[in-house]
Order: C-alpha cells, then sequence, then structure tokens
C-alpha cells in the first residue's frame, strides 16, 4: 500500500496539528481553517480495495442501511416535498442499495443514483432504479440537470470534497437543493484523550474528513453555495441495542438545544445535516 501526503482541502494550506492516531493513522486539524483530516492516507488502489465489502462489514445485511438511514430519509423526502410540490428530478450521491431513491420515486420524483460499490449498484439495478456505478467527479449527467441532490454520511469518505462539491453545484439547477448528512467525531475523541481513553471513532481510514458545522459551511460556501444551514437532523438506528439508544438519546438532546436556542446552539459531537442551495 502507497501513502498518500495531501494539504488542506479547504484552504490549500500545509499546517497542521495532530490529534490522534488511530489504527496506525495520523488525523491532523489544519491550524488555518480548522478541517480535519487524516494525513497521510491510502492511495486510491487502496481505497477500492477496502471498499469492495464496506456495505457488508461488521454483520451489515442490505436491510441494515434501510433500517439505519430510516429516520434521516424520512425527514430528507419531506423537505423536499415542502420545497418542491410540484416534484422534480433527484440524484442520490453514494446511494447504496438505493432505498432513498426508491423513497423519492414512489413521491413521484425522477431519481438517478451513483456509487463506487459494483454490489449495491447491481443490487438497486436489479430493483428497476436508475443508478450507475461511478465516483462524483466522474459523473457523466449534463450541467444543471438537478433540482436536488442528497449525499448521506458520503463527504467524509471522498478523497477530494472541495472537487466534489465543485462538480454538484455544476450538477443542479439555480434554486437547486444540496442535502448532505456527515458525522462530527472530534469533540468526542478530544474529550477522550483527556482522559486517555483509546477508540477508533474516527473509523479510519474509511473517514478520510471530519467535518464541523463551521468547516462543512467554509467548503460550501467556496463552491458557491448559499443560505447554509446546520441542523442536527433526525439519529441513524444502529442494529445494536446500545448504539441505537446513544444515537437517539444524543439526537434528542441535541435537537432539544438547537431548538429552545432557536436554531443557536449546535451540540459538538452528533452527526449534523446541511441544507445548501444554488443561487
Ligand atoms: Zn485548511
Amino acid at each position: 500500500m502507497n501513502l498518500q501526503y495531501i494539504l488542506c482541502n479547504i484552504c490549500g494550506c500545509n499546517d497542521t496539528r495532530l490529534i490522534t492516531i488511530q489504527n496506525n493513522y495520523k488525523v491532523v486539524c489544519c491550524k488555518q481553517c480548522g478541517l480535519v483530516y487524516l494525513n497521510s492516507r491510502p492511495d486510491s488502489a487502496h481505497l477500492a480495495y477496502l471498499y469492495e465489502n464496506y456495505h457488508l462489514r461488521n454483520g451489515k445485511r442490505e436491510y441494515s442501511w434501510a433500517y439505519l438511514m430510516e429516520k434521516n430519509y424520512r425527514e430528507a423526502s419531506k423537505l423536499l416535498s415542502r420545497k418542491f410540490p410540484r416534484k422534480g428530478k433527484i440524484l442520490d450521491i453514494g446511494c447504496g442499495y438505493g432505498y432513498f431513491l426508491e423513497r423519492m420515486n414512489a413521491l413521484g420524483w425522477e431519481t438517478a443514483g451513483i456509487d463506487l460499490s459494483p454490489k449495491t449498484i447491481s443490487y438497486a439495478t436489479g430493483k428497476g432504479l436508475n443508478v450507475v456505478e461511478s465516483s462524483v467527479e466522474n459523473i457523466s449527467f449534463p450541467k444543471s440537470s438537478f433540482d436536488a441532490i442528497t449525499a448521506f454520511y458520503v463527504m467524509e469518505h471522498l478523497p477530494d470534497p472541495y472537487s466534489a462539491v465543485k462538480k454538484i453545484y455544476s450538477l443542479l439547477k439555480p434554486g437547486g437543493i444540496f442535502i448532505l448528512r456527515v458525522p462530527h467525531t472530534t469533540p468526542i475523541v478530544r474529550f477522550l484523550l483527556l482522559f486517555h481513553i483509546k477508540n477508533n471513532l474516527y473509523d479510519t481510514p474509511y473517514h478520510l474528513y471530519d467535518f464541523s458545522p463551521k468547516t462543512i459551511t467554509l467548503l460550501l460556501k467556496k463552491a458557491g453555495f448559499t443560505a447554509i444551514r446546520v441542523e442536527p437532523g433526525s439519529p441513524t438506528l444502529p442494529n445494536s441495542f446500545l448504539e441505537k439508544m446513544v444515537s437517539i438519546v444524543s439526537g434528542k438532546i441535541s435537537r432539544m438545544f438547537f431548538s429552545i436556542s432557536r436554531g443557536k446552539i449546535l451540540i459538538p459531537g452528533t452527526s449534523k445535516t446541511t441544507i445548501a442551495y444554488k443561487p
């Protein structure tokens, strides 16, 4: 395996502070803009090899993903139905087995999906969904094709998130919406480090980045997006009882603080949903 050394994806800076080492990978924080990322990281060939069985690792099955993401999918579909009462055209990046696309199809949307995994693509194709095996950068749709683009738990896996969001911006029609959801692990890791508690919460080397509300906003702004809003969103539902309880309780606390502070307080360390528009 070859390792690849990179510069900060947002500001291009080469000045970082080490946060921790997990699975032998260094997780660093850019001193300029605060972006947290893996440096060095596996090259693209090794990442492709690692992803061959990604969707089935830790005992996950096809239906586990539908269950895990159920609340997020429902929330996003409601928002889209509200914003586009006359329906529209949607692209789901990292569509996996296609559960979100099925939901949007049922609501009358024209749907398309991409994923890097040949296994999930063949599963989704088998259900009659319009999906292709592709990276974001290599998508072949014409510019200004979509009213909405979604990416649930995708950005943290991408080698070059800035190029990806620029591409997403170009694929959206003016007035189009981009909905994404990412984990935010750094505050928890920093907290555990205070007590010298070892962990692999960054999920290295699958997660190449850890976005905070500040850095995801910076990234989207740089690509031209406006009206960027970061919210707690709905929690995922992991299969294990303990993980599910942690996710539900932290999600409830996060939404409660967000609500009583009228959108000012975002509890650190929980996943967030970001909504952005192409002007
Ligand atoms: Zn930076």
